[in-house]
């Protein structure tokens, strides 16, 4: 039976065919490619690769469509916004169950990025952008207003397929722009169904998903008719993306590549603590932008943090997502379970000592990895300076509150952080200090739509969530009227 919502919105779709949504159409290719459901190796249903003249065809329906959307008013916008949040509710297990099979994370974690990109909805169409008056006097009125853009492209990553594109699409449709989304070729299948349920909510152009190869996302920023690109992905793509738009000078935010330090003070009540830090490495097997990806544990309790974080590893369960109690899912895709696998032969070939894990079951089906974590390694070591992506973790002992904020602050990104202290004196002292877009104390990961989030030095440029979120899919217009007397 279809599931009902408390808002009376029934479960309409069909999660077995996939097109690009053009227009409010469903439109298919000529050539086609599909994914790879990453616990079984399986094949899944072929999905378009879009070509120029679609892409074209997307870009002059979103052009078309912002002239009339730029229009229409917020609470227009905000209605529309909030049918779109009840459809997906109401097709909720659908998506739930497709997000797992196209990118791998168990069963409760999609469950909540599905249920999180409700409340991102709904949460952002709340969200007032007021314009900013300087002065206001019989003589003059100065003030900033936030006019919409006009098309953006939205190029999302495969860790989060589902939560990454709404939260772009939120934003850019409540301030008036028109919007085409280009999901990862590895996890292109709720991004077409999201556009689906968009067409039942927005007209038509407004909110549009092109599926493609690796060459729509290059095509997207380099063509004339998209004014603004909403970037979510790896710092080395990031920088591409910025090269590219350049020559048409589009608008750009770029969502970018972390490699978080966790910093553990002396006071922390250890299994408690060492618990929390292990979900926050290890959820969606460790392919998260804020995972944290380096733990700092102050010497005088290091050994046993490290203890306590073992015990904590060995009990969660590797396995599909779709069976029950599992934790650790597989990674995404080969090219990203190649990558994470270089690190397990490092770990023989640098000597490093290992608490936990250490190698990697090739005898099995799909793309498995055991959870590892590396006992100190130096501070030099491929381990300690790269974002793995994957469950790998090392752990690193610290004396000094100076050398420690040295040693987090020593990686080109700055993405977040967090310090671990039941002295909140001391765990703002040290948080004050690490260059991070968000840096949280006593936990990490806590995200809101409503809260702006965004990457240093090389983890971005510009955020989203909140206001500024806001305001990032705008135009800034200053008008300076000075009054006929
Ligand atoms: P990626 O950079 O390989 O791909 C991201 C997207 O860009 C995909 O849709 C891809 O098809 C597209 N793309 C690839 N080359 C392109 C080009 N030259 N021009 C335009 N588009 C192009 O990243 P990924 O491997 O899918 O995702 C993992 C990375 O994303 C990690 O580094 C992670 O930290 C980062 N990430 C950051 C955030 C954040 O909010 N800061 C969130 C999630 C993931």
């Amino acid at each position: 039976m279809a599931a009902v919502t408390t808002n009376g919105s029934k479960a309409t779709l069909d999660f077995t065919t996939f097109k690009n949504i053009i227009n409010n159409e469903l439109v298919d290719t000529v050539k086609h490619h599909y994914g790879i459901n990453p616990a079984t190796l399986e094949k899944l249903p072929n999905v378009p690769i879009a070509n120029k003249v679609d892409l074209d065809n997307a870009v002059k329906a979103a052009r078309a469509a912002f002239e009339k959307w730029r229009n229409v008013s917020r609470e227009e916008r905000n209605a529309a916004v909030l049918k779109f949040a009840d459809l997906i509710e109401a097709n909720a297990d659908g998506f739930t169950k497709l997000l797992t099979l196209e990118q791998g994370k168990p069963t409760p974690q999609a469950t909540f990025e599905v249920g999180g990109c409700v409340t991102w909805l709904r949460a952002l169409s709340q969200i007032k952008v007021d314009d900013e008056v300087f002065e206001d006097t019989t003589e003059r009125k100065v003030v900033t207003r936030f006019t919409p853009i006009g098309v953006v492209g939205a190029i999302v990553p495969w860790n989060f397929p589902c939560l990454l594109n709404i939260g772009k699409i939120g934003p850019a449709v409540l301030m008036g722009n028109t919007i085409i989304v280009k999901p990862s070729p590895f996890t292109p299948y709720t991004a077409l169904k999201f556009a689906e349920l968009a067409s039942k909510c927005f007209p038509p152009g407004v909110v549009q998903a092109l599926s493609g190869d690796d060459n729509l996302g290059p095509w997207m920023t380099a063509i004339e008719g998209i004014d603004k690109i909403s970037f979510t992905g790896s710092t080395v793509t990031g920088k591409k993306v910025a090269a590219s738009v350049a020559a048409t000078m589009k608008r750009l935010t770029l969502e970018l590549g972390g490699k978080d330090p966790a910093i553990i003070c002396a006071s922390v009540d250890i299994p408690k603590v060492a618990a929390e830090v292990c979900t926050y490495a290890f959820l969606n097997s460790g392919q998260v932008c804020l995972a944290i990806k380096r733990v700092y544990i102050h010497s005088s309790i290091y050994a046993a943090f490290r203890d306590a974080m073992v015990k904590y590893t060995k009990a969660l369960k590797i396995g599909n997502g779709l069976d029950e109690n599992v934790f650790f899912g597989p990674i995404q895709n080969e090219m990203q379970y190649k990558k994470v696998r270089s690190l397990f032969d490092d770990i023989a070939k640098e000597k490093w000592k290992v608490a936990v894990g250490g190698t990697i079951d090739t005898d099995i089906t799909g793309y498995f990895i055991n959870p590892t974590i590396v006992d100190n390694p130096s501070d030099e070591s491929r381990i300690v300076k790269e974002e793995p992506f994957g469950p790998i973790l090392p752990i690193l002992s610290w004396d000094t509150e100076e050398e420690v904020i040295k040693r987090a602050n020593a990686s080109e990104l700055g993405l977040g952080a967090s310090v671990w202290s039941n002295d909140m004196e001391e765990a703002e002292r040290i948080g004050n200090q690490i260059e991070a877009g968000t840096v949280w104390i006593n936990t990490h990961f806590d995200v809101s739509p409503v809260i702006p989030f965004g990457g240093h030095k090389q983890s971005g440029l510009g955020v989203e969530g909140g206001v500024a979120g806001m305001k990032g899919m705008c135009n800034q217009q200053t008008l300076n009227i000075h009054k006929i007397k």
